[in-house]
This record gives structure tokens, C-alpha cells and sequence, in this order.
């Protein structure tokens, strides 16, 4: 497996034009969450063409899998590996002045998934060519709608995506602004957070500004119980494990001399493991409801859990950061901190065990320093090659291992 690394690099150099035109070729056709019509059919004719077996489309709405099945012996032989891309955009006018700029007016990949499908697309083809080189399944997943909960991997796996054949073990990466180029993150447990959100509508009782006690005010229990919500981070939780409450939205009234009769917050709450993202549900629920009652109002609470936490295993992340370690070398892997931000990776970590790492794609010294969602957002193209790499290495390295 060592010796196969100078191989694999040459190997980079000569598909990394092709890598970048397929990049290019999806970033000027962008399209939203459960319509990536175009780019699914441009993905499964690349794979048909690679000899991919098994391509199935229209999974989960616009999903496309494939199987490569290695010929090389080893102790992998049975296993089965899902690796995963992303491949929606987002509702963004670009603003970056290139030639391979969005042809899609509002329309943009201002998150990396365009790298992302190009990269698996890569890694397929590399793959394809070295299936001597290792004995096990490749499962690749092309995965719709990423951007918009609930996303697209819940639905593939209720699609079945696990099953025929049974995945044992997971891969993916997300291109990263915030990380220097050259530079490989990955940590076991939770690096990415649960993102729920919660819609809460305060029915009081409206009436004359004038004569307050005629009605229930809706706005003034809502600023209790905004103000009441902030307690539960700073004051309920172990102030050692991070998690947020964050109301976005506060819609009440119009007029300066009339109390309405509801008041509506809306918020989302971040949180890195499944019993503290139910118990803070559990809380912004008793605390609205007993400050409301208190008040004479009532609340109704619509409560959306979204992506749980993205969390990899610590015997996959072994497996990327050797590979890291032979592709960019010890001093460029590092341990990806976590964010507050979510992903929909976390289903597929939730089911079997596997690894999501980031693929630093800042260079400043080119201005590619917009971060993701950003209309200036751009990557450095050089780290497409270097994911590529480090995602094949760590392919061949789970069957020699597994
Ligand atoms: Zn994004
Ligand atoms: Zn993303």
C-alpha cells in the first residue's frame, strides 16, 4: 500500500485537467437541493463510461450509486465501503468574475459541492483502474440536496442505500475556506452540530394600547421568554460543552397603539449529541409554555429537529489521517476543531462507522479567501487533486486493513 503512494500521485497529476473540467463544467450548471437533474445524468453517464457496475439513478429523488468491486486479495475481501459526494447548490447570484462563472442567474455553488461530485468522479475513475489493487466494494453515493433540510442522505438511506449490498463503513469530505490549502482536518466524535429550529407562535389577547389590562400581551411574555431562553446555555448546561439557542425572528404588531393578539419567534438551537439536543428541546418547551401560562397566554410550539451531529468513528479517522499523512505530510494533518455549522453526512455516521474530513481549499495569495455561502466564494482548484488523493488512499487502505 506504501509503495502504490508515488504511483497515485503521478496518477493525480495526469486526471487533475479532467478533474478540474468536470468542476468547472458542474460550477457553471449549478442546481438546487432534489433538482439536480443535469448534474445526476452528467454523473452516471461519467460513471457508465468508467465501467462503474450497478449505477442506479433517481434514488431518493435524484440520487445516483454505483459499486466498483476489487479483484485484489486481501482481508477487505467482504467489505463494503460507501464514499459520498454532495451535489447541490445554492439560491446565491455568484459574484466571482471567471470564466467558468454560474450560467444560472440566482443560482450558485457557493458551497463546494461542485468539487465534491467532481472529486468522487475521480476518485471512481482511479478506482476503476486499480481494481487489482485491493479486495472489498466501493459504494459510491452521488447525494441530492445537502443545503435543505432534511436533506437528501435520510431519504437515500430510506431508499435503501445501505442495504445490496450491505455498507459496512462510510467516507466523505467537504472542501473547507477556513483551512489553508494543502492542510487535511479530521477528528473522531462530533465535529459538526445538530442544527434544529423552532417556530413559536405566543397567542395572548389583543386590545387598545391604552388599555393594557383588557388584553394578554403576547410581545411583552415573548420578551420573557426570550430573555428566559438564554438561561438555558449559560445557565442549565455544562458550560464545558458548547451548544447554542439562538433567536432569529421576533414578528409581532404593527401599530404603536395596538397590542395583537400573537407574537412569533422563530430560532435554532446547536447542540453535539442526541440526548442534550432532546433536552434542550425538552427546556425551550417547559420554559415558553410555563412563562406563557404565567402570563395569561398559551404558546404553540412547532419544533423541527434537522441534521442530528456529524461524528466520525476513531478507527476511520486513523484510517485518513495515515493516508493525510502520506498524501500532504504529519505537519499538514491537523484536528479539525468543531463547528456549529450541520451536515447531513451525520446520517450515513449515524448507521455505520466512517469519517468525514475537510480538504483545505484557502489561498490567500490568490484571493480565494470567501468563506462557504459566500457570492465571492471560490476554492483553490489544486485541492481537488489533493482530496482525491487522500480519499483513494484511505480507500485502499480500509480493505488492506478492514
Ligand atoms: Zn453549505
Ligand atoms: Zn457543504
Amino acid at each position: 500500500m506504501v509503495t502504490a503512494s508515488p504511483t497515485l500521485h503521478d496518477a493525480i497529476d495526469e486526471i487533475l485537467p479532467g478533474l478540474v473540467a468536470d468542476r468547472r463544467h458542474l460550477h457553471e450548471h449549478p442546481e438546487l437541493g432534489m433538482q439536480e437533474v443535469e448534474t445526476a445524468k452528467f454523473v452516471a453517464a461519467r460513471l457508465a463510461q468508467l465501467g462503474v457496475e450497478d449505477i442506479r439513478t433517481g434514488v431518493a429523488n435524484t440520487g445516483v450509486t454505483g459499486l466498483i468491486r476489487g479483484t485484489g486479495s486481501g482481508p477487505g475481501g467482504a467489505k463494503v465501503l460507501l464514499v459520498r459526494a454532495d451535489m447541490d447548490a445554492l439560491p446565491i447570484e455568484e459574484e466571482n468574475d471567471v470564466e467558468y462563472r454560474s450560467q444560472t442567474p440566482g443560482i450558485m455553488h457557493a458551497c463546494g459541492h461542485d468539487g465534491h461530485t467532481a472529486m468522487l468522479l475521480a476518485t471512481a475513475r482511479l478506482l476503476t483502474g486499480r481494481r487489482d489493487e485491493f479486495a472489498g466494494t466501493v459504494k459510491l453515493v452521488f447525494q441530492p440536496s445537502e443545503e435543505m433540510p432534511p436533506g437528501g442522505a435520510r431519504p437515500m438511506i430510506d431508499a435503501g442505500v445501505l442495504e445490496d449490498p450491505r455498507v459496512d463503513a462510510a467516507l466523505g469530505l467537504h472542501l473547507a475556506q477556513e483551512q489553508p490549502l494543502g492542510t487535511i482536518a479530521a477528528a473522531a466524535g462530533p465535529t459538526m452540530a445538530a442544527a434544529d429550529m423552532f417556530f413559536m407562535t405566543i397567542k395572548g389577547k389583543g386590545g387598545h394600547g391604552a388599555m393594557p389590562h383588557t388584553t394578554v400581551d403576547p410581545i411583552v411574555a415573548g420578551a420573557q421568554i426570550v430573555s428566559a431562553l438564554q438561561t438555558i446555555v449559560s445557565r442549565e448546561r455544562d458550560p464545558l460543552t458548547p451548544a447554542v439557542v439562538t433567536v432569529g425572528a421576533f414578528l409581532a404588531g404593527s401599530a404603536p397603539n395596538v397590542i395583537p393578539d400573537t407574537a412569533t419567534l422563530r430560532g435554532t438551537v446547536r447542540s453535539f449529541s442526541a440526548d442534550e439536543r432532546q433536552r434542550l428541546a425538552d427546556r425551550i418547551r417547559e420554559l415558553s409554555s410555563g412563562i406563557a401560562t404565567a402570563m395569561g397566554a398559551e404558546v404553540e410550539l412547532d419544533y423541527v429537529f434537522g441534521y442530528p451531529a456529524t461524528s466520525s468513528a476513531a478507527e476511520m479517522v486513523e484510517i485518513v489521517n495515515a493516508a493525510a499523512t502520506e498524501v500532504v505530510g504529519a505537519e499538514n494533518v491537523l484536528v479539525k476543531v468543531p463547528t456549529m455549522g450541520g451536515e447531513d453526512m451525520s446520517y450515513f455516521l449515524n448507521e455505520v462507522p466512517g469519517a468525514f474530513f475537510h480538504v483545505g481549499s484557502r489561498n490567500p495569495e490568490r484571493g480565494l479567501v470567501w468563506g462557504h455561502h459566500h457570492p465571492k466564494f471560490d476554492i483553490d482548484e489544486a485541492a481537488l487533486g489533493i482530496g482525491v488523493e487522500v480519499m483513494v488512499a484511505s480507500v485502499l487502505r480500509y480493505f488492506a486493513t478492514a
